[in-house]
């Protein structure tokens, strides 16, 4: 995709994990309410130990 612009309000930064290459996200989820999202990748055990956490498994 070309032409990516820049003045969106959508910054992804490497990193935000030692595990796997995860990347963050900065998103507004409401205006003036941005929030730090780190997406790993699927097989990332830190995140499966988050998700785990989440369901109430851990
Ligand atoms: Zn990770």
């Amino acid at each position: 995709m070309s032409g990516e612009a820049f003045y969106k309000p959508h910054v992804r930064v490497m990193g935000g994990c030692g595990d796997c290459n995860a990347v963050q996200e900065m998103r507004e989820a409401e205006p003036g309410v941005w929030v730090l999202e780190v997406r790993h990748d699927p097989t990332c055990p830190t995140y499966r130990r988050i998700v785990a956490r989440r369901n109430g498994v851990a």
